[in-house]
């Protein structure tokens, strides 16, 4: 099957913090696949930035590399390997100094789209911003793309809104959450709005309730100490558990444009309901046979930042009231797993009342591994035995649906073409981040004002035996972790 692509058009991407690991490991390689893939048109250009002082050629040596290095030794033979490299050029700038920003300027083309991603700290974000206005290498059609984070609490997000919005606006602004980049976001939306199927049962009289997981099995030994200064909360659930709720949350938006979706995002989060501290478990990995604990590696003896958290959390409307969501996120768990479960409720009345008739369906929307949606039915068990039940899945992963290798593409891949179209459906708008963090800076505060310590759990399980409690006394149970 062949894919069909939506075209873009010739553009010149400025990719700051091109020497950096995202840039190499991440950005470079989702450029090479979207070129592979004839989706770079010809007169494209990739224009890396960074302080290193090296020439265009040395820098593509280092792109060689790095594509080899993420994307396997074969792909040197692929035709388009030195083709894609004769793409890239590279200008050696400084966000703090002028040196460098006339050689930028020359590369860029007028009449191209322009892109400038910013692979870079957050901290300096404005004063690239404000070089690129001031130089006129920015214009009002070209884009800027910023990773995150961005902010560590609602100031900070607010700072960064107003240094990018003196140079740029809102409209050119594209804020990456790679989440909201994979096949399964999206189609979390095609699920919902282009069947007639789910979306009737799609509230509070159907639902029971609504899992969201994002489980890593690594640690943070070798970035502790970053790490320490964030824990999951930031790191993963303000921005994209938070996504991934309100996608599934959202009303239907009254067209697929990017305010359209982006508003509705927005009203569910400012109708989550603030989160007492006896619905949230926080938690820090113990010691292993084979490694360090959450402390050691954070080096900070006093820890009491996150490793793991879980909550429950209310989203006050007429669709959702009485119908939680619960969140949980965490390091050094058994399996990397992310997925939304929506847990159905039972029959109102069961026929089959004198049989083990337990679990409801439930529709799980894996993101990963393996991108795909199951939906767990009850069926009649197979045989001449009687009348039994049992639960079967439906299952789709898309990689075999779709026999076709665009459709677990890299969520780069995606957003970086999505950037290039114009299209700021799947990157946050500036709003939209400072509610998430109005709603999760308070969450912060409550455990800063507290004394409590971090539920200790075991590296390669499921989290800590807290977290289990907060399902159990409202009578329901996560879904395993990796089994
Ligand atoms: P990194 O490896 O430290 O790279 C930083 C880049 O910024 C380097 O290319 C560096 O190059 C450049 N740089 C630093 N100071 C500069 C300055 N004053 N002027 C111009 N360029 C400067 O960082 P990273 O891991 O790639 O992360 C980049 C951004 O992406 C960060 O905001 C990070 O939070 C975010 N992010 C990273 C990942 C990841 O997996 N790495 C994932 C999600 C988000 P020179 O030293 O040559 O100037």
């Amino acid at each position: 099957m062949v894919a069909k692509v939506i075209p873009v058009p010739a553009f010149d991407l400025v990719l700051f913090g091109a020497t950096g690991d995202l840039a190499q490991r991440k950005i470079f390689p989702a450029l090479f696949k979207r070129f592979v893939a004839g989706q770079m048109p010809q007169g494209s250009q990739i224009i890396g930035a960074a302080r290193s002082n090296v020439t265009s050629e040395e820098f593509q040596q280092t792109v060689a590399k790095s594509l080899k290095e993420f994307l396997g030794k074969n792909v040197e033979k692929k035709d388009e390997f030195n083709q894609f490299i004769e793409c890239i050029q590279y200008a050696a700038v400084d966000a703090f100094s002028d040196k460098g920003w006339d050689k930028l300027k020359s590369f860029v083309r007028e009449d191209t789209v322009r892109a400038f991603y910013l692979s870079v700290a957050p901290s300096i974000f404005g004063e690239i911003a404000a070089r690129l206005k001031k130089t006129g290498i920015a214009t009002d059609e070209s884009r800027i793309v910023v990773e995150k984070p961005f902010g560590t609490d609602l100031e900070t997000a607010e700072t960064l809104n107003a240094q990018l919005r003196a140079s740029f606006e809102e409209k050119q602004i594209y804020r990456i959450d790679h989440y909201l980049g994979k096949e399964t976001v999206q189609n979390l939306m095609a699920l919902r709005f282009a069947n007639a199927l789910f979306e009737p049962l799609w509230n509070n009289k159907h639902i029971d309730h609504v899992q969201i997981t994002v489980a890593e099995d690594i640690g943070v030994a070798g970035r502790g100490g970053y790490y320490d200064k964030s824990g999951a909360i930031r790191d993963m659930v303000q921005n994209h558990l938070m996504q991934l709720l309100c996608l599934t949350a959202m009303e239907p938006p009254s067209q697929f444009s990017s305010d359209a979706v982006r508003d509705e995002k927005l009203k569910v989060i400012r109708a989550l309901k603030p989160v007492k501290e006896d619905n949230i478990v926080r938690g820090q990995y113990r010691a292993s046979a084979n490694d360090q604990s959450y402390i050691e590696h954070s080096e900070n003896p006093n820890s009491r930042t996150d490793s793991y958290v879980a909550m429950k959390v209310d989203v006050a409307n007429w669709r959702w009231a009485g119908t939680p969501f619960y969140l949980r996120t965490g390091k050094k768990l058994r399996e990397r797993v992310s997925e939304i479960a929506v847990m159905f409720k039972n029959p109102p009345h069961s026929i089959f009342s004198d049989m083990e008739y337990h679990e409801g369906n439930a529709l799980i929307i894996r993101l990963q591994p393996d991108e795909g949606i199951t939906l767990w039915t009850t069926i009649k068990d197979p045989g001449p035995g009687g009348m039994r039940l049992k639960q079967v899945p439906l299952d789709m992963s898309f990689a075999e649906t779709l026999e076709d290798e665009t459709a677990v593409a890299d969520a780069y891949e995606r957003l970086i073409m999505d950037v290039i179209r114009g299209d700021q459906t799947l990157f946050m708008r500036g709003d939209e981040v400072e509610a998430a963090w109005a709603w999760i800076d308070p969450i912060i505060l409550q455990w800063e004002n507290s004394t409590a310590r971090p539920a200790q759990y075991d590296a390669g399980g499921s989290g800590p035996e807290d977290a289990l409690m907060l399902m159990h006394k409202d009578g329901r149970k996560w879904r395993p972790i990796g089994e």
